[in-house]
């Protein structure tokens, strides 16, 4: 297994045989090698340092009827709420004097946030904080109003393709939505000149460690900027409630592997993966991981903004828990930094 895991940091790639032993027959030994090697591919380019970002869930109302997600159209149990421009410039303010220089702008595909309106968030953003980076994470759009959103000023958008595999695709989503328009959007995101970070839930119904071999392929092809993982969660108001979770030690597994395919990509130890071991965010940088995205909306909203049971949005997790986890990153050795966090230019 060490000869795979010196091929993978050398030539970034693996036969499809190798990746699935990797994920299947890895020993806690191999393990441990492989997160060493995912550290030591970080730390050559972003040291010890974390970014963070600020996480604004500004609407849950969503038109798409994703089987594993909590704010799906379809629950009647899940409280909507929509913020305004200036509950959303609020946030944005609270956060900038909490040391954070990245708001990530996240919510379901709200028909309510037309380019007119989203253009006009974004400027307002834009103008306020020069200094900082917008991330949009808003789901499926025309190519035009990307564009439009890119020359208002944003400068990242974050998009998971969820699976690779067109079937497992279909298994988890409705079929009004394809693994071809998610692509689609993901490509015009590059080519419009995103950062872009594309992902994947570990662990859904339904994925084989062939899923994710295609996830990695499709990575490989891609090259994304970011890349989101975390483990699926079930939520007891969708189809998906009595599904197991996903575990976190092969969440870790494809975040070391991801690490390894794209030594300079910035990868979140994510909100789901704090949500499922206590110990997760550490456990993520431990991996390879480099950012971790606090939650920066209003208090009142946090519980409303429900993707899967249980969800974390309190100590550590919450804006205002940064001490906290600025404490908890320099015990493991890392240090958080006020900083936009950029992809590395080169
Ligand atoms: N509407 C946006 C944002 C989606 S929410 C979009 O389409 O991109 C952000 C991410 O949460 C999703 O991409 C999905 O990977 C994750 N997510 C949703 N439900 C989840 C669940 N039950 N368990 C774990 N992750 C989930």
């Amino acid at each position: 297994m060490k000869a795979y895991i010196d091929r993978l940091e050398r030539t970034r790639d693996l036969t499809d045989a190798e990746f699935r032993a990797l994920l299947e027959e890895s020993a806690p030994a191999d393990r441990d090698y492989l997160f060493a090697r995912a550290r030591a591919v970080r730390d050559r380019t972003y040291g010890r340092r974390v970014f963070i970002r600020g996480l604004i869930e500004f609407t849950n109302f969503c038109k798409n009827d994703c089987r594993y997600c909590g704010i799906r159209r379809s629950n009647p149990c899940a409280q909507r709420y929509r913020l305004d421009k200036a509950q959303i410039l609020a946030c944005c303010q609270a956060g900038y004097e909490l040391g954070f220089r990245t708001f990530v702008l996240q919510g379901g595909e709200d028909p309510y946030f037309t380019d007119d309106r989203m253009a006009d968030i974004v400027s307002a953003i834009r103008a306020s904080f020069p200094d900082c980076a917008i991330t949009l994470s808003i789901g499926e759009r025309s190519r035009a109003s990307y564009e439009r959103l890119f020359a208002a000023g944003a400068n990242r958008y974050l998009l998971r393709h969820e699976t690779a595999d067109p079937d497992h695709y279909a298994r988890l989503h409705p079929p009004e939505l394809s693994l071809e328009n998610r692509l689609r959007c993901l490509r015009d995101l590059k080519a419009i000149g995103f950062q872009t970070g594309a992902g994947f839930m570990v662990g859904s119904p339904g994925q084989t460690s062939g899923c994710l071999v295609q996830d990695f392929r499709l990575l490989q092809d891609l090259q994304p900027q970011m890349v989101g993982i975390g483990p699926f969660l079930p939520h007891r108001d969708t189809p998906f409630r009595d599904e197991p979770a996903g575990s976190a030690e092969r969440t870790l597994l494809c975040l070391a592997i991801v690490r390894l395919l794209l030594p300079r990509a910035l990868l979140p130890a994510t909100t789901a993966l704090g949500t499922l071991a206590d110990d997760g965010r550490e456990r993520g940088m431990n991996a390879g991981c480099n950012v971790v995205m606090p939650n920066l909306s209003p208090k009142d909203t946090r519980k409303k903004y429900l993707l899967y049971d249980n969800k974390r949005s309190d100590g550590d997790e919450a804006a205002e828990g940064l001490a906290a986890l600025r404490a908890r990153m320099a015990a493991a050795g890392y240090e958080v930094v006020v900083d936009r966090g950029d992809y590395p230019m080169e």
